[in-house]
């Protein structure tokens, strides 16, 4: 069948990551294919969770052609310059602002040139040569200009998003697109008996839907790749112990901040994301060491303001499938694996996915290396994002039971390389295809207080007055410029508040 073009696509499930890969699939695939057919249970619904996410979004949102504007108010979306963490370091509250620490000296990174000068007893803080973290600690935003040689043009920003408008909001991009939507439960999957690739999803009431190309989106539920295919599922809550989240909405309090906020607790962290119309928030918490009920009363203890609702529990394993791509089928979103949303970094491995399957396009040959290929990235993204997540807990100050177990446990190796080669000199060992770029790691190892015994000798070179000179000026600079963007109430009321 080699040299034959896929003719229909299945999406399975209808949560972002199905509208995503629906949305984009029409939009890139174009007559490449004839149909993409969608199927979801809106009696099963989805996770309904996924409010933060990464920069790369804009990406995402950019190769489809969306209007951002539209988007946001659509969304009820707010602008996000990171990630503020409180009592994971109990002498300070950090931030992982999406910004680097300005411009290298004479070749030698920024954090570096602060190592230097902190050694000769220079007090200023790292953060102030950071424009996303000062402009978020002030409550401001605006988006770049085009100029990377400017601060003002040096970051980056994501959105604070409700998931469930984003997958509505692509339900229909991608049905003015001819994508199909199939109302309906699936009760079985059914393989070819000859090669056991997927052959049609059949729904309660008989009616089977039939293709070339099977994307498995179907949540926790992982229907196809794990039910079917059985693609195996590798665990690792013995690094990323969390096991439970508790979410609830809260009203609005006061003009949201450009910050998603994590605020460790006894055992676990809370997250507090602020949209325009309401504020969302979670406890993730690991059952082993505290119940829901004193779960609940925490996350409740911790709201700032009114809770729309009860708290929802959500039950998870952190891991991955072994392989996300078995035969014909393809598995994004939950179904693909889960880890923690300490960073905000669930919609990125989706949009990753859907990068690289379009990359690897196959044809009805389905050529073994594309999927061989594919799991290699895929795992390589999955990796690197868990080994930043277990960073934040085995680096923490913390104290307690859960903290001191996070803290000591055995990491994986590559993690430990890292750790160490920080430790040694300060240098960050970039993972292949990883999201995070060595600002966001200095950020975490600087947050929760772990400095290298040396800095870069290269440093040296640059003589202290000249340096301290330098910072200063650009700390001045970045100073300045945060206070000249207008506040993020007021850039949302002037371009895109979303109608209520
Ligand atoms: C506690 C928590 C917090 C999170 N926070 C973030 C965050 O801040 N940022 C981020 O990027 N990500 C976050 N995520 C992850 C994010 O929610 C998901 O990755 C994303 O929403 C994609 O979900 P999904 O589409 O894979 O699954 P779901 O939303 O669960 O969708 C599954 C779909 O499959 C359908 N389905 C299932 N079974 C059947 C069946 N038998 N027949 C027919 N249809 C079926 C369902 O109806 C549904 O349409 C979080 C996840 C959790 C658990």
């Amino acid at each position: 069948m080699a040299g034959s073009a896929v003719r229909r696509i299945v999406i399975v499930g209808g949560g972002s990551a199905g509208w995503m890969a629906a949305a984009a699939l029409s939009m890139l695939l174009g007559r490449r294919v004839e149909e993409i057919l969608l199927v979801e249970s809106s009696e099963i619904g989805t996770i309904g969770v996924g409010e933060a996410t990464l920069p790369t979004l804009r990406a995402f949102n950019a190769t489809l052609g969306l209007d951002e504007i539209e988007f946001i108010r659509k969304t009820q979306a707010t602008f996000k310059l990171g990630i503020e963490f409180r009592g994971w370091n109990p002498e300070r509250t950090f931030f992982h602002g999406f910004s680097d620490f300005g411009p290298d000296m004479r070749g030698v990174s920024p954090h570096q040139l602060w190592l230097k000068m902190r050694t000769a007893g220079d007090h200023r803080s790292y953060a102030d040569y950071s424009i996303a973290t000062v402009a978020a600690g002030l409550g401001r935003f605006a988006p770049p200009i085009p100029d990377r040689g400017s601060v003002l043009g040096s970051y980056s920003y994501a959105f604070q998003f409700d998931a469930t408008a984003y997958a509505a909001y692509l339900r229909g991009f991608a049905e003015r697109r001819g994508v199909k939507r199939i109302e309906g439960r699936i009760v079985d999957v059914r393989l070819r008996p000859e090669d056991g690739f997927v052959e049609s999803v059949l729904l309660q009431g008989e009616r089977s839907v039939s293709g070339d190309l099977f994307i498995d989106c179907s949540g926790f539920a992982a229907l196809l790749i794990e039910r079917a295919l059985h693609a195996g599922f590798e665990d690792w809550s013995k690094w990323l112990p969390c096991d439970r989240a508790l979410a609830v909405a809260c009203a609005r309090a006061g003009e949201p901040s450009p910050l998603t906020r994590s605020i460790a607790h006894r055992a676990g962290w809370q997250w507090r994301i602020p949209l325009q119309h309401r504020t969302g928030n979670g406890h993730v918490f690991c059952s082993s060491y505290i119940d829901e009920d004193e779960a609940a009363h925490t996350l409740l203890a911790n709201l700032d303001a009114q809770a729309l609702s009860g708290p929802r529990l959500l039950k998870f394993t952190a891991g991955r499938r072994r392989e996300s791509w078995v035969r014909n089928c393809v598995a994004l979103g939950l179904a693909g694996g889960f880890l923690e949303p300490l960073e905000s970094t669930s919609i990125h491995l989706v949009e990753s996915g859907l990068g690289r399957l379009l990359e690897l396009f196959p044809d009805r040959g389905f050529e073994p290396k594309l999927a061989q290929e594919y799991n290699r990235l895929m795992t390589r993204s999955y990796e690197s994002v868990r080994d930043f997540i277990i960073l934040h807990y085995h680096v923490s100050r913390r104290e307690g039971e859960f903290w001191r177990y996070v803290q000591n446990m055995a990491i994986p190796d590559a993690l430990r390389h890292q750790i160490e080669l920080f430790q040694a000199g300060g240098r960050v060992a970039l993972y292949d295809s990883g999201a995070f770029a060595e600002p966001s790691w200095v950020s975490i190892y600087f947050g929760l207080g772990a400095f290298p015994r040396h800095h870069d000798p290269m440093a040296d070179l640059i003589e202290d007055a000249a340096l301290s000179r330098e910072l200063q000026r650009r700390a001045g600079i970045v100073a300045g410029a945060a206070q000249s963007l207008p506040a993020h109430g007021t850039f949302i009321d002037k371009y895109c508040r979303a109608a209520t």
